[in-house]
């Protein structure tokens, strides 16, 4: 048994124990879920779920069923001890670590899978991805039963596919959205950052820039076609492959044009840097006329 500074469950009867004692105190319950290698990203979702809840709780689990074969699963950072430092130090009431058996056992037999604002974006370079996430959230949603879940903008598409599934299987719980926190230079935190090298590090932060800059060209009327060609041409010359870039409908995700800009939109990105991906994402307004 580690010794920390913090309560942490492994099973799902611990975890139950615990959020029934709250509940019988009548304490209201936020959630954070992530895959560990916390970084200040994470926590300013720790902060946010406290704010809005009695009692909080950040689960920390690498979702096999989220990568492919090909991805990254075996070298994922794993950091559980600082980690539990970190959440120690911003007052999370409890860190929910389970075993891949406690949240997959022996004959587990179901996936969920994703239409509306999966379609798309992430899901064109990994068709698997929405389906692991959106199966992995409401299994630890239904585990945890929280009044309140907490996810970052970061992953702005998985924000709106966690809504959709929390409205469509009726989970009764409210998803709330975190915004981006970024290194000074602009890069996104990611727990992947750390795959990059010096030089790649260096490039890193241009993703931010393109997509400001894309960002402000759409506010400012220029036809979308266009500034999208021109962002991608940019991202081209600074990074080693473009997955998409695009400007949707910020709500939905569905395509949007000039003609349909009437309503708030947002630009997103996704780029590979060596074996990095990276993604990132801003707001963008109507023109003004
Ligand atoms: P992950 O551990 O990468 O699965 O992320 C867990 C949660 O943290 C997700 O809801 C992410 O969107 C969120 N997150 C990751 N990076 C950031 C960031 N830089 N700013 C805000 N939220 C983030």
């Amino acid at each position: 048994m580690l010794n920390l500074q913090i309560p942490h469950a492994t099973t799902l009867s611990a975890l139950r124990a615990r959020v029934r004692s709250w509940r019988e105190d009548r304490m209201t319950i936020g959630f954070v879920p992530t895959m560990g290698a916390l970084h200040e990203g994470h926590l300013a979702l720790v902060r946010l779920a406290k704010a809005h809840c009695d009692k909080v709780v950040t689960s920390i689990f690498v979702n096999p069923e989220q990568f492919s074969p090909q991805e990254d699963l075996d070298t994922y950072p794993r950091t559980f001890i600082e980690d539990a430092q970190k959440l120690s130090a911003e007052k999370c009431d409890l860190i929910y670590a389970p075993e891949t058996h406690e949240v997959y056992p022996d004959g587990f037999a179901t996936r969920i899978q994703m239409g509306g604002p999966a379609e798309g974006l992430e899901s064109v370079d990994r068709p698997h991805f929405f389906g692991g996430v959106a199966t992995v959230v409401a299994k630890l949603l239904n585990q945890v039963r929280p009044d309140v879940a907490v996810f970052g903008e970061k992953d702005y598409q998985q924000l709106l596919v966690v809504r959709q599934l929390a409205r469509d299987l009726d989970l009764g719980v409210d998803i709330i959205g975190g915004e981006i926190v970024r290194e000074p230079d602009g890069l996104a935190m990611s727990s992947r950052n750390v795959y990059l090298s010096d030089e790649e590090r260096g490039r890193a932060a241009e993703l931010n820039v393109i997509l400001a800059g894309l960002a402000s060209e759409v506010s400012a009327g220029t036809p979308i076609e266009e500034a999208v060609s021109s962002a991608r041409r940019a991202a081209q010359t600074t990074f080693d492959a473009v997955d998409y870039i695009a400007v949707r409908c910020a709500r939905t995700l569905a395509p949007i044009d000039s003609a349909t800009l009437d309503r708030p939109a947002r630009v997103l990105g996704a780029v590979r840097l060596g074996v990095t991906r990276l993604i990132d994402n801003r707001a963008a307004s109507a023109p003004r006329i």
